[in-house]
């Protein structure tokens, strides 16, 4: 069956960077909510106007848009051919329990959830250098701040159903990505 697969990590931990690589490698679908919600900030549309002040804050969009988003997209047949890697979705406990609905509407399974774990002080380093419009240091602090109070509990979620993988991820791409790599034997 195709692979349905979720990147956490906090923000700054390479997840956009390993997920390229997967998808190059494995020709899986990238759906990254972050990427969905600036493309609509940027043509304009009525998400987009309703995203862009919570974005820049720092804050998290409502779950109620976010699950409607996402069930859509995951609905399509590109994603049911080709397997999907979950970028930036669930962030909440709400988001992960309307993903596992989703999922089991399907019939389908997750295969599994890799955690890019890098230390708070590393991924606040490597966001203040990056500078991204939306990395103020108030936006990555309130960023963070959520990571750990909303997102963080999906690792339990996830490690009581068996599907979560830790991967260390510190260490240049290469030597992540064969972490990643060894992890999911796709
Ligand atoms: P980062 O990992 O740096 O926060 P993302 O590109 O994943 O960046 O997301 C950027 C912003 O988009 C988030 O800070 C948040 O405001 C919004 N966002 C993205 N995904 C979600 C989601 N699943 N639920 C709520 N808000 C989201």
């Amino acid at each position: 069956m195709a692979p349905r697969i979720i990147i956490l990590g906090r923000q700054g931990a390479g997840k956009g960077t390993q997920c390229a690589r997967l998808v190059a490698e494995h020709g899986i679908v990238h759906v990254s909510t972050g990427d969905m919600l600036r493309a609509a900030v940027a043509a304009g549309t009525e998400l987009g106007k309703q995203a862009e002040a919570i974005m820049s804050s720092g804050g998290l969009v409502s779950d109620e848009i976010m699950n409607g988003i996402v069930a859509e997209r995951l609905a399509e047949s590109d994603i049911s051919e080709n397997g999907v890697l979950l970028d930036g979705f669930p962030r909440t406990t709400v988001q992960a329990e309307t993903l596992e609905q989703i999922f089991a509407d399907q019939g389908v399974e997750l295969t599994a959830v890799i955690n890019i774990d890098v230390p708070l002080e590393e991924v606040t380093e490597r966001m203040m250098a990056r500078g991204r419009d939306d990395d103020t240091k108030e936006a990555i602090e309130e960023r963070l701040r959520n990571y750990e109070a909303q997102t963080a509990p999906l690792l339990d979620f996830y490690a009581e159903r068996n599907k979560l993988v830790v991967i260390d991820g510190l260490g240049n791409e290469d030597t992540v990505f064969a972490r990643v790599q060894g992890a999911l034997a796709l």
